[in-house]
């Protein structure tokens, strides 16, 4: 059975325990690889490597700081139909979303902070003739980098990529419920060149390496992207250390579709809110508010359009959806189903888990579930359930429909749909979050500060946001 390893100073190596655990593939319930168990040890050395290696990365120009992220990005490419079926097998995803927004985003991500650093400019203030202040920007030091299984390659990259360009080293530590693409990552790494140290790959549990990994005193600069109640915890830990730290969290995202909106193109949209990824987007919409006058139509049509939903083997192009990421993953979501429906909710469509035949028949699938009948203020509605579920709330006005959005203790992204421009400005300037789409959902474009209010983060990352988060500003006063 393949065994995942460390990438610790530019080598390939076991965990210092020897132990691993077994990495499953959600698609057929099967362990069929290992990943390391990796301890405190384990994070000490790759910190130590990192350390090491900031002293002559942080110096290196950018230009060829870029030629080798450059470098990187290609040989990413090179392997990336291999990497298409490593991320749909290790997470569950369809190949087909693997292959159309997974994989292109790694090798773009790095392109576009390589190119980023080339473009960047600092400060200059100047003090009508007496001094000139300018503002320098250097790296922080060793930067800790905590992605989530969702979107593997593709949230470990949008971290470990402008890290790097700032001129920092990195300690990445991937789920290790989806470890394979950051391992192979690891090896294209070393057939691209990179200097050896300036990127750390620690595998394991969060529980064990996580603490070791935000609280050490040389890693200065922790990027988190995962659930509210980690970065919680992560806040509190290294709060006391002054430590730099940028937290992407969870969503309960409302799509908000007023009567006048293009219908076609809403039902669409909401359904591919609801359903991508098997629901396991932080950004998508999971509830979704339909104003009255259009409820009855709207619900059929979305009914109607996630009927035609297959879920299926997630190598199959006709899969719409594949598998949810774990077992547990899947029994928590049945379990938010069956607490929706004590609660009084009717479910629609949907709201059971599917065996699929043969060898898949001990996978971890879902159907794609709506709900109605639930009131906006109750846990369902609430809390994040991150599976293929939407809930469905009819509303009256403009100024009912913004309070029920903004009632969750989340703030990530919204969508509004609306033919009435003015309309669609003033409720985006009403919501409480840090994205809002106007007839579109998940349209990325990696220049915006991206990030969420309230208890879906602190701080913004993307475009120069990233390179600002990566780099310590520094003035410096000249008299004249
Ligand atoms: P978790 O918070 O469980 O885990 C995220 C990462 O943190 C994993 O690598 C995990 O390791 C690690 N971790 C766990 N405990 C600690 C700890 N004490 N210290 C440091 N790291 C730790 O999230 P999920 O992996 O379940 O991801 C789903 C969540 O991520 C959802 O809430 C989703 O909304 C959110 N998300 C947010 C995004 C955003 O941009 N705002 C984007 C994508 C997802 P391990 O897996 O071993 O536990």
């Amino acid at each position: 059975m393949e065994k995942i390893l460390n990438y610790i100073n530019g080598e390939l190596v076991e965990p210092t325990s020897g132990n691993y655990l077994d990495n499953y593939n959600p698609s057929n319930g099967q362990v069929y690889s290992l990943v390391p168990d990796s301890e405190e040890s384990d994070i000490n050395n790759a910190v130590l490597a990192a350390k090491e290696a900031f002293n002559s990365w942080s110096k290196t120009p950018k230009q060829e700081r870029a030629n080798i992220l450059m470098k990187l990005a290609d040989t990413i490419e090179k392997y990336s139909s291999e990497l298409i079926k490593a991320e749909s097998k290790d997470n569950g995803k369809p190949e087909n979303l693997a292959a159309h927004v997974d994989i292109p985003r790694a090798p773009a991500n790095i392109r576009f902070f390589a190119g980023a650093i080339l473009h960047d400019s600092s400060q200059m203030h100047e003090m009508d003739g007496v001094a000139i202040n300018y503002t320098l920007r250097q790296p922080v030091g060793v930067a800790a980098c905590i992605s989530p299984w969702n979107l593997p390659l593709y949230l470990l990259t949008w971290k470990i990529a402008p890290a790097l360009a700032s001129g920092n080293t990195v300690v990445a530590k991937p789920s290790e419920i989806t470890p394979m693409t950051a391992f192979m990552l690891s090896k294209i790494c070393i057939e691209a060149g990179l200097p050896k140290g300036i990127l750390n790959i620690v595998h394991g549990l969060g529980s064990k390496i996580g603490d070791p990994l935000t609280t050490h005193i040389d890693t200065p600069i922790i990027s988190f992207t995962g659930g509210t109640v980690t970065g919680k915890h992560i806040a509190r830990v290294t709060a006391p250390m002054f430590k730099k730290v940028s937290l992407e969290l969870g969503g309960k995202n409302p799509n908000i579709i007023f009567a006048d909106a293009d219908f076609d193109k809403a039902v669409s949209t909401a359904a591919r809110a609801a359903f991508t990824n098997q629901g396991q987007i932080c950004l998508c919409g999971s509830r979704l508010f339909i104003q009255e006058e259009i409820y009855k139509k709207f619900k059929i049509a979305l009914i109607e359009k996630t009927k035609k939903l297959k879920v299926g083997d997630p190598k199959e192009i006709s899969s719409n959806l594949g598998a949810i990421v774990s077992k547990e993953h899947m029994n928590k979501i049945l379990s938010k189903i069956e607490e929706a429906k004590k609660l009084g909710g009717k479910i629609l469509i949907g709201g059971k888990r599917v065996i699929l035949d043969g060898e898949l028949k001990d996978g971890y699938y879902i159907e794609p579930t709506i709900i109605e009948g639930l009131s906006s203020d109750c846990d369902i509605n609430q809390t994040e359930i991150f599976g293929p579920v939407v809930s469905l709330i009819p509303f009256k006005t403009e100024a009912e429909v913004i309070d029920m959005a903004n009632s969750t203790k989340y703030g990530l992204s919204a969508s509004i749909f609306t033919e009435n421009i003015s309309k669609g400005h003033r409720v985006a300037a009403n919501i409480d979050s840090g994205v809002v789409w106007i007839n579109t959902w998940l349209l990325r474009d990696l220049r915006i500060p991206f990030g969420g209010m309230k208890q879906s983060g602190v701080g913004r990352e993307g475009g120069f946001k990233s390179l600002d988060f990566f780099t310590e500003p520094k003035n410096i006063c000249v008299k004249i």
